[in-house]
């Protein structure tokens, strides 16, 4: 058992294994897709800024300021360029605004953007860029220190972002869009501003990283449009690995408990078999015995009167009958139990059975120190019966009533009757009973009843099994009313044609 349920969790945990490696490569690629898209927006940024850096010539300023309204005038990625000296004043500011909206920007430059810009630390020709919101909008500043004519300036360019969104996210993404789920969040107030949100909880398979070195507030979030269908399938195959394993599992703790519970049966028939041939074995050598003893006492000539030859005689004959009784018994059940063929039914008078058992009984009775009874109707109580078969069943059910229902005084009776349902022989007696739960145990074959096995009387467990056996194959059956220290009556209900009884 413990073995098998081993199995199973081994079986269930590689199935989940299995699962995760798959998801897990398919995660790995998608980062892999993720981090390649990163620096090819990062690089287009750049380079886009490096071309523009070119154009730069500050040698004439007349022709600065020229060259520079027209190239913000039809470039959409600039916004604005600025030139600072080298304390940082502002030298040429170009934009494409509206007079008012120019005045808010150098304002703001001026004041906010330009204390956050790490120009001391700028090496000449270094490119660096600030990245960050002011006032509720988000700017990104590509710099550079540049030398002319043995003066450093800063070269400051206003990168257009609605542009960036607009026109480089939706080139670059355009391929992966077909696949994918894409979407650009800003890190400090979550809030989208490209695509629709994803949710990370959803799947191991999103990937989220941010821009390193332009759009730094900014990440990039990437998620295989089936994310969905793909956890659902994951979910889906793993809650079968599940069932199919727990399944596996119950069919061979249901195969086992079967083999376990035959196994007990198988048992328990081999205990009830032994005890049943020790039983039968002692139950033949003590009138045996009796037998030998007397024979020997009548051989040896001790039994000088005629008298007690003639007790010796008669105890030897009343115990061979009993030992042929017992072993017709044996050699009875194992024909009865072979089924209907094993009797021979034939119109008999069931009164005749009941005297027959009765002779065969009353000296055991009368020794025994108690009486018994019989109540019989006047009229023949015919029908089709076994008649050796009947003369058995009543013979085990009287002798049971002196084994174990004998009390000194007391009474057995055996009444023959005719009822609605049949003839019915009924053996009671005033004994000690038998407990409620044994009430059926009892003719189950081998079984014997707790008193009797802890008493001295002997049985092999077949005779009430053979009566019942009996009942059965003539369309009736047996039925017990008891309880302890209630006497128990036993009924036999044969089915007969009505007729005088
Ligand atoms: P055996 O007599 O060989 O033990 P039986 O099948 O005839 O086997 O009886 C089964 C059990 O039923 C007996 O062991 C005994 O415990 C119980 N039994 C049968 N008849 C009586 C009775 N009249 N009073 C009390 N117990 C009885």
């Amino acid at each position: 058992m413990a073995a098998t349920l081993g199995l199973g969790y081994l079986s269930y945990r590689s199935a989940v294994q299995l699962a995760r490696v798959s998801e897990a490569s398919v995660g790995r690629s998608n980062r892999a897709l993720g981090l390649k898209l990163i620096d090819r927006i990062e690089k287009v940024i750049i380079d886009g800024d490096r071309t523009f850096f070119q154009l730069v010539n500050l040698d004439d300023p007349r022709e600065f300021r020229e060259l520079w309204r027209r190239i913000v005038k039809v470039s959409p990625a600039v916004e604005s360029v600025i030139v600072l000296s080298e304390d940082r004043r502002v030298l040429h500011l170009v934009a494409k605004l509206s007079r008012s909206a120019l005045r808010y920007f150098r304002k703001i430059f001026v004041e906010r953007i330009l204390p956050d810009m790490a120009l001391d630390k700028l090496a000449p020709n270094k490119h660096k860029h600030l990245h960050k919101k002011y006032e509720g909008a988000y700017y990104l500043m590509s710099y550079i220190r540049r030398r002319s004519a043995g003066r450093d300036y800063f070269v400051v360019l206003n990168v257009n972002l609605p542009y960036v969104l607009r026109e480089i996210f939706r080139e670059e993404f355009r391929e992966l869009e077909e696949t994918n789920s894409i979407a650009v969040t800003d890190e400090d107030e979550e809030r989208v501003l490209y695509g629709r949100p994803l949710d990370p909880s959803e799947s191991s398979l999103l990937f989220e990283d941010r821009f390193p070195t332009t759009l730094y507030k900014w990440r990039l979030q990437i998620a295989p449009r089936q994310i969905r269908s793909l956890s659902r399938e994951a979910r889906a195959r793993r809650l079968s690995d599940v069932v199919l394993v727990g399944m596996a599992v119950g069919v061979i703790c249901v195969g086992l408990l079967v083999l376990f519970v035959a196994m007990r049966k198988e048992r328990r028939a081999n205990e009830l078999k032994s005890e049943f041939i020790s039983n039968v074995s002692h139950e033949l050598k003590t009138p045996l015995s009796l037998i030998r003893m007397f024979g020997e006492l009548l051989a040896s000539g001790r039994a000088r009167d005629p008298a007690t030859s003639k007790e010796y005689a008669e105890i030897i004959a009343r115990e061979s009958e009993r030992l042929t009784g017992q072993i017709d018994n044996v050699l009875d059940f194992a024909r009865i139990e072979r089924g209907k063929d094993a009797f021979e039914m034939a119109q008999a008078d069931l009164r005749v059975v009941v005297e027959k058992v009765a002779d065969l009984c009353r000296y055991r009775t009368d020794q025994a120190g108690a009486r018994l009874t019989i109540r019989m109707p006047e009229e023949p109580a015919i029908g089709p019966f076994d008649e050796s078969a009947m003369t058995l069943l009543l013979l085990n059910l009287v002798e049971n009533a002196i084994k174990y229902g004998v009390v000194t005084g007391g009474e057995i009776r055996v009444t023959l009757s005719r009822q609605t349902d049949g003839l019915v022989l009924r053996v009671a007696d005033d004994g000690p009973g038998i407990a409620d739960d044994e009430l059926e145990r009892i003719f189950e074959r081998f079984y014997r009843g707790r008193a009797a096995r802890k008493g001295e009387q002997r049985g092999s467990g077949i005779g009430l099994s053979l009566v019942k056996h009996v009942a059965e194959a003539h369309g009736g059956r047996v039925t017990v009313r008891s309880g302890l220290g209630q006497g128990a009556v036993f009924d036999v209900v044969i089915p007969a044609p009505d007729g005088p009884a």
